[in-house]
């Protein structure tokens, strides 16, 4: 009955070449542990779902197809139990070893369940102090664990970096990453390279110094850091990279911090040996607050490539020069192996908030193209032969407001896309949407530590001025999901959904589907194979795997105190927990597109 196919991956060909390869064959039994080897493997592995994006180029695909496009329509409950998540916005990806389930639900609490009766193995609550996340945006969430050597990590709201053994959720260490009781939080998924534990920041919306660290995955002590906008200029660089940065500043952006948190986006190619990074916001937003005088404003809005032993910087591609407009670069990206007029690539994909897709070479940084991915973009008029984008006039909200498309949500955030290496095409969950920026005087600017500070009013009475190119687009509003062919750059197909239609990440399997909320589609025609309302307003992401030879998907879906981890398969059979009345006092924090870290 078990059937996978050989999907040949950018890893299988660098493992092979570096003469790494070990047998990837089906009928490999699941890894007693998470070794480094196995998570360079982990492409190959249906069995398993180890790491946030599947595997190390965060395909957030499986190579399982048990379940297809000719059987879905069978596929139905096999079990589901309440997370019993604290209030709060449910945003993160379960991972999947040895049959046990491992999760992160609001305020940080991690459990583990049995996969095959969804009974509870353990349950970690860190006791996370409440009152002051709760004045900074953007709600108590964490978009994952990591898991490595019989452990599971993750960074906390609190600023703490966790192991807990992963037989019994017992705390084997605890590193403090950021200043206690400070701005910076920590809500992205953690990923595991070459048994470090690499830990982003998030809370730019506060106007934080972003950065970046390294941990040792057995003691905790921190090997390296990197800080992607430069510090006080009184004082010495922590780093060389923040000198040719510093160059690039005005102002006194420092006394607030600059932004540039990395609060989603990491990738890494082993065979590179290149840790992939995206960068957030400026810290305050506007930049004519925080850097007076222009500057592209490094390492802002920008994608990092890095050495993982040192945390050295190899290139580095900015996306929104001067960033402004909340256009974060750190939305999920794709490391995938793409013929190009003719040459094999090794890119690098990226769907980020302003609106783009851009594909560029993983080695080099170059940038080999880049297309709108939304119908309405009124920032930008394109991008110039060395992807810089040509801003729209009057797009800055220097001294007026403005209304821009695509917005501060961003035309996709922190949903993941999938990469099907069969179709050739990636999935990606966006959305149109737009924002009046008003800004604030500099001279009016009030910090507030504690509390989102970003020299920006929404809104605004009366009629707002577009920039001069919105006239010649259609109006589109509401979330989508698009198959995208990044070598021709151009969409096979797109569904636009209806206003409050659940979202969610996508999901490729090789089983021709795509999955993103509470539905399934023919990953070719993107035809509606499968669906399950009764999943409820909020579905998160997709997994896949096989156990006792019967392939499951399994999601984490419904907004808190009402969250469950539901399991699907063949003929489950289970019946579904009818979806209960919305909570009387709605889940603080943004909405599944809201502004992000
Ligand atoms: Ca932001």
């Amino acid at each position: 009955m078990q059937r996978k196919l050989k999907i040949v991956t950018p890893w299988f060909t660098a493992a092979a070449a570096a003469g790494l390869m070990v047998s990837l064959a089906s009928a490999q039994p699941p890894a007693a542990a998470v070794t480094p080897q196995v998570l360079i493997n982990a492409a190959g592995n249906g069995d398993e779902w180890l790491t946030y994006g599947h595997d190390y180029a965060e395909t957030h695909f499986s190579p399982l197809n048990q379940i297809n496009n000719k059987n879905v329509k069978r596929l139905s409950l096999a079990w589901s139990v309440p997370t019993e998540a604290p209030q709060g916005t449910v945003e993160a990806t379960p991972l999947m070893h040895n049959g046990v389930l491992y999760g992160i639900l609001p305020w940080d609490v991690m459990f583990a369940v049995d996969a095959r009766t969804g009974q509870t193995k353990w349950r970690w609550d860190p006791d996370v102090p409440r009152a002051h996340i709760q004045g900074l945006c953007c709600g108590p969430v964490n978009r994952g664990v990591a898991l490595y050597n019989g452990r599971v990590y993750a960074g906390l709201l609190d600023g703490r970096v966790v192991a807990l053994d992963q037989e019994t959720g017992k705390l084997l260490w605890s590193t403090q990453d950021t200043v206690p009781g400070g701005d910076t939080i920590l809500t992205s998924a953690v990923r595991v390279v070459k048994g470090k534990v690499i830990v982003g920041s998030s809370g730019a919306e506060q106007a934080v110094r972003g950065y970046f660290s390294a941990y040792d995955a057995e003691t905790g002590k921190r090997t390296w850091r990197f800080y992607t906008v430069p510090g006080d200029p009184s004082k010495p660089s922590e780093h060389p990279e923040l000198e040719a940065a510093a160059k690039t500043w005005t102002g006194e952006w420092w006394k607030w911090g600059g932004g540039g948190t990395v609060w989603d986006a990491m990738a890494y190619d082993p065979a590179a040996d290149l840790l992939y990074i995206g960068t957030g916001n400026g810290g305050p937003w506007n930049q004519n607050i925080r850097s007076p005088k222009g500057g592209d404003n490094l390492y802002l809005a920008s994608i990092l490539a890095v050495k993982p032993d040192t945390g050295r910087m190899v290139w580095y591609f900015q996306e929104n020069p001067g960033e402004t407009w909340d256009f974060t670069a750190t939305q999920p990206f794709i490391l995938a192996d793409l013929k190009i007029d003719g040459r094999d690539r090794k890119v690098l994909m990226h769907a980020p908030k302003n609106g783009y897709f851009y594909v560029l070479d993983r080695i080099t940084g170059e940038f080999l193209s880049g297309k709108p991915f939304v119908r309405r973009m009124t920032w930008s008029k394109g991008l110039d032969k060395n992807g810089r984008p040509i801003e729209a006039a009057g797009a800055r909200y220097t001294t007026n407001s403005i209304k821009i498309w695509p917005g501060a949500a961003g035309a996709h955030n922190w949903q993941p896309m999938s990469y099907s290496p069969l179709t050739k095409l990636v999935y990606l969950p966006g959305n149109e949407a737009s924002t009046t920026y008003v800004p604030t005087p500099a001279d009016q600017f009030q910090f507030t530590p504690g509390r989102p500070s970003t020299g920006v009013a929404f809104g605004g009475a009366g009629p707002i001025p577009e920039t001069d190119i919105a006239a010649t687009q259609p109006e589109v509003t509401g979330r989508f999901l698009v198959a995208w062919d990044p070598v021709q750059q151009k969409e096979r197909w797109r569904h636009l959904f209806e206003p409050g239609a659940p979202g969610g990440g996508t999901l490729a399997t090789a089983g021709g589907l795509v999955f993103m909320g509470n539905s399934a589609y023919d990953a070719e025609t993107g035809e509606k194979l499968w669906e399950e309302p009764q999943l409820g307003d909020r579905p998160v992401n997709w997994i896949s795997y096989m156990l006792d030879g019967k392939q499951y998907f399994a999601i984490l879906a419904r907004s808190s105190p009402n969250n469950r981890l539901f399991t699907f398969t063949l003929d489950g059979g289970a019946t579904m927990p009818p979806v209960p009345p919305p909570a009387a006092a709605p889940a603080r924090g943004r909405g599944a597109a809201g502004p992000a870290n």
